[in-house]
């Protein structure tokens, strides 16, 4: 199938937040893991989402919504960016719980997970905080061009164990395509639950 992605609306404050009717799929990540990439890759157009080359930039919580299918892709600001202030992670941190908190048309949460890097710790936090919620996670470990083959199975493993789900996490890459296909039949599958 052919889809569009289309950017509908952009927020920087919880009170901009609004109540779409639409199913949501929301895409989380550290800063710097991909989510850009990710987002253009899927788009199949480069300026769509913007590409840092400076992780922690997208501040901004975004809507894209999706064509044909009718659900929205919301794009989380990035986490975890070392050089920001503490009230500055805090304000993130809010918004995010804000939006996910009594979301009912959040159907799962696409957590984007560095294929080069070990479990981080704040990964570890936002996954078991979504199950705590009973929110769905689709893990995707990008940049998955980056590792060899056999590198890749094992942190695939550990996050299998991790989230203890039956399948092992799809490993992604915006620069090969790798995954691509497969990324957006288990994003249009859970936005039709
Ligand atoms: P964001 O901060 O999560 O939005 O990350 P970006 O999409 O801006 O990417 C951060 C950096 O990782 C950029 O330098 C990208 O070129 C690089 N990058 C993103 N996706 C891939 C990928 O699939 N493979 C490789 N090798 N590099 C990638």
């Amino acid at each position: 199938m052919n889809r569009t992605i289309e950017l509908i609306k952009t927020i920087y404050e919880i009170k901009q937040l609004e109540d779409f009717e639409e199913p949501q799929i929301a895409l989380a990540g550290r800063s710097n893991v991909g989510k850009s990439s990710l987002i253009n890759c899927l788009a199949g157009r480069k300026g769509l989402a913007k590409i840092s080359s400076k992780p922690g930039k997208t501040r901004s919580l975004n809507y894209y919504r999706v064509e044909p299918d009718g659900f929205f892709l919301v794009d989380l600001p990035g986490y975890g960016y070392a050089k920001c202030s503490k009230a500055e992670r805090a304000k993130w941190a809010k918004l995010i719980e804000a939006y996910i908190q009594g979301n009912t048309q959040l159907k799962a949460v696409a957590v984007l997970l560095d294929s080069r890097l070990t479990p981080q710790k704040l990964d570890l936090e936002l996954t078991s905080y979504l199950k705590s919620l009973g929110i769905p996670v689709i893990p995707v470990l990008t940049k998955s061009d980056k590792p060899k083959q056999r590198d890749r199975a094992k942190i695939q493993n550990q996050w299998k164990d991790i989230l203890q789900q039956d399948k092992a996490p799809l490993c992604f890459s915006s620069k090969t395509g790798m995954g691509e296909a497969k990324l957006w039949d288990i994003l249009a599958a859970h936005a039709a639950l």
